[in-house]
């Protein structure tokens, strides 16, 4: 058994933006807004653990918001847990159970979660003024609070709503000690003795994943995976996950190919605390069979402008998936202007106003006829993404969610 709390390196997704990078997307006023919180926690000290720092959503976010968080005048850390296999396979079950799957959790399990958290524990320190915890896999580190640091926190990104109610009991010996928890949707909150604060994750317009692309690159990554730049192009961007569905997503192409000309991609690699990734892969390749317009593609983590050249180069973005925390590729599709056909699960229908910012979908038929219709009303496909692009400027932003931190470490501090 491996143990220790890690520091990520720095992996982060292209240059480091510093604030002011962001007047051009957000304006000088939203800006100026977020210095003037800062100031008021300026020298405070944060730390964010969470149990990846590559793959996922998660990552994705931390890699960007806590460069940020330090760049406006906090001095923030980024621990990341660390466990074997086992391990993980087990908070993937609990994982998957907390997205209402059956689970007959074993006893074992319990105690292989409490035993990792121990080593996890006598390996870090945490003396930071606020500690946020990422999602089910470090939430026993609660144990580590005393009299300082004052405020701890529990992010929870999945969707909780119906949980497995033998893994949410077990949780439950540890969330209430934190001073909040912090859920993607409304649906996600739960009956709890403490505050529970709606935040919305987000994407950063100026990551390598999101910022403009040439359209030479977009051209050359088509051509580098063998995709038909004149056909339309579907996509799903996903972790092999069975929740996201691929298999899903090949049947509801194969329908709709019968009736539109279209290819498509399924791109994904994995996350080094999912073990499921190997098995839905071979799954998601069983299905595909040996169509050539089926390209199944497995990237490695420093794959972000790919993702970017291959999401923009769609003509549609699907998402097919039957649980979802937020679906931050749904987000990714949207402020790139892309017509996005999502299953309405977890926090989709958040991002996805049916048929104001996309189509929702609620099965392989559903998805497919979605798919027929956008193809074939190109014009409305384009009023969708742009309608999009608006709504996740005006709501999921990375400025709008270290603005959100900043008013919750104030309020915690009483200083709000
Ligand atoms: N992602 C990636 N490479 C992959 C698959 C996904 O970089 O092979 C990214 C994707 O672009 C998005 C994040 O990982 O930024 C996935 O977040 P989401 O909320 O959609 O799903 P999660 O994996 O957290 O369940």
């Amino acid at each position: 058994m491996a143990s220790s709390l890690t520091t990520p390196a720095a992996s982060t997704p292209g240059k480091v933006a510093s604030l002011e990078d962001y007047f051009s997307v957000v304006g000088p006023s939203e800006v100026g807004e977020i210095r003037a919180l800062a100031n008021r926690l300026a020298g405070r000290s944060v730390k964010m653990v969470n149990s990846t720092a590559v793959g996922g959503g998660v990552a994705e976010i931390l890699n960007r918001l806590v460069p940020l968080l330090s760049d406006v005048g906090l001095s923030c850390e980024w621990g990341v847990i660390t466990g074997g296999n086992d391990f993980f396979e087990v908070t993937k079950a609990f994982h998957n159970a907390l997205h209402g799957a059956p689970y007959d959790a074993p006893s074992q399990a319990f105690e292989l979660f409490l035993s990792y958290s121990e080593q996890n524990l006598r390996h870090h320190s945490f003396d930071a003024d606020f500690v946020v915890i990422h999602d089910p896999q470090p939430v026993a580190l609660i144990k580590a609070r005393n009299s300082r640091p004052p405020h701890w926190v529990w992010r929870c990104h999945i969707d909780v709503s119906n949980p497995n109610p033998l893994v949410w009991d077990f949780l439950m010996q540890f969330v209430p000690r934190y001073d909040a928890v912090l859920v993607s949707s409304p649906n996600f909150t739960r009956p709890l003795p403490i505050s529970q604060y709606l935040f919305f994750p987000c994407i950063d317009p100026l990551s390598q994943k999101n910022q403009e692309l040439e359209a030479d690159f977009i051209r050359k990554t088509l051509e580098r995976f063998s995709i038909d730049p004149k056909r339309p192009i579907l996509t799903q961007v996903s972790r092999f996950d069975r929740l996201k569905d691929p298999v899903g997503v090949i049947q509801a192409y194969k329908l709709a190919r019968k009736y539109k000309d279209c290819q498509l991609v399924l791109a994904g690699g994995g996350a080094a605390d999912d073990p499921e990734g190997g098995q839905v892969l071979s799954e998601a390749r069983e299905a595909a069979g040996d169509d050539p317009d089926i390209h199944i593609l497995e990237l490695p983590p420093w794959s972000a402008l790919e993702i970017n050249a291959l999401q923009r180069a769609s003509t549609i973005v699907v998402q097919k998936s039957l649980r979802e925390g937020f679906g931050l590729t749904v987000t990714e599709a949207l402020w790139k202007k892309k017509p996005v056909v999502a299953s309405a699960v977890g926090g989709i229908p958040l991002q996805v106003i049916h048929k104001l910012t996309g189509v929702l979908a609620h099965s392989v038929e559903g998805t497919a006829y979605q798919i027929r219709f956008l193809l074939s009303n190109p014009s409305i496909a384009e009023r969708l993404g742009e309608n999009g692009h608006e709504h996740v400027r005006e709501n999921f932003l990375i400025t709008s969610n270290l603005k959100r931190y900043l008013l919750l470490f104030l309020t915690l501090s009483g200083g709000a």
